[in-house]
């Protein structure tokens, strides 16, 4: 690579948005086969609203809803966001809090351990939920206490981005922690075919690798604390700007080659836009 041609490029995607750490990158998004996708946050607003509560114990849903938006006060993730403003109120005080990307959180409160999550993080199948939304779980060491069922919405922009990017030949795909059910709602809404969903931060950087082990040159976008090993294996990490200065979202950032200083999907095209003339002035 010629230097010159890479300023060019470089000074031209800082003006739209996009902070290239790593010029290589930029030039392995213009030679993308595939393109994969984060679901929340990324192709999704990321701001989880609380549908839903199935209650499976005694407790009222305040209480329960209580305990869930207490255990998330510190977690980052936009579930953690959804449940304490659904709460709305004061929150419990609780010891010992760990977040476990791309599975849940816990710790304890008034002497109890709680876990809140995925079914696999709890390692518990939920009841049937008749509904597209992101399901999560509380439970003590007694068993599953609630089920939170929150709704996401698409980003207004995914259909259209999705549908250029396609017709630039890539193949596009999501890759999801959340449940199947939820990922192939968002999939079919977004215009993307392959889903791959219940996949924990290593298991994106593990179908990231199998694409490139069949030849593929990889894009992956995302956004989160989850996304960190997947933004580091791909040809061409790219750190969506949720904006807010979420850790999740620095997390994302420090592993990304490439991050969009805006919101929203829309400089994904306009990195993908310089990254095609980069590679051709540099040839
Ligand atoms: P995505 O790949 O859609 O961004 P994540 O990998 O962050 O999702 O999370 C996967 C799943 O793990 C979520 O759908 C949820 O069930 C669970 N999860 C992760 N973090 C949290 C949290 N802070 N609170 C509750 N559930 C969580
Ligand atoms: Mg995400």
């Amino acid at each position: 690579a010629t230097p010159v041609a890479v300023m060019v490029g470089l000074g031209a995607a800082a003006r739209k948005g996009v902070l290239v750490r790593d010029a290589a990158a930029l030039e392995a998004l213009g030679q993308a086969t595939d393109l994969a996708f984060d679901k929340t946050g990324t192709l999704t607003e990321g701001r989880p609203r609380l549908r839903r509560i199935l209650r499976l114990a005694e407790a009222s849903e305040a209480d329960l809803l209580k305990t869930a938006a207490s255990l998330e006060r510190d977690s980052e993730h936009p579930i953690a966001r959804g449940l304490v403003a659904a709460h709305g109120g004061p929150l419990k005080p609780v010891d010992g809090f760990r977040a476990h990307p791309g599975g849940g959180v816990s710790g304890d409160l008034e002497g109890v351990s709680w876990r809140l999550g995925s079914a696999d993080f709890l390692r518990t199948p939920f009841p049937e939920v008749d509904e597209d939304g992101i399901a999560v779980g509380l439970a003590d060491a007694s068993g599953l206490k609630a089920v939170f069922v929150l709704g996401d919405r698409l980003r207004a922009e995914t259909p259209a981005v999705v549908d250029q990017l396609r017709r630039q030949g890539l193949h596009l795909h999501l890759f999801t922690g959340d449940r199947i059910q939820a990922a192939q709602a968002m999939a079919a809404a977004a215009g993307i075919e392959s889903v791959s969903a219940g996949l924990r931060p290593e298991d994106k950087l593990g179908r990231i690798r199998d694409l490139q082990t069949r030849g593929a040159v990889v894009g992956f976008v995302g956004d989160g604390v989850n996304d960190a090993p997947a933004l580091a294996q791909a040809d061409c990490g790219i750190a969506m700007g949720s904006g807010a200065g979420e850790q999740g979202t620095a997390a994302a950032m420090a592993a990304a080659p490439l991050a969009l200083l805006r919101p929203g999907l829309e400089p994904v095209l306009a990195a993908r836009r310089l990254a095609l003339r980069t590679h051709r002035v540099i040839r």
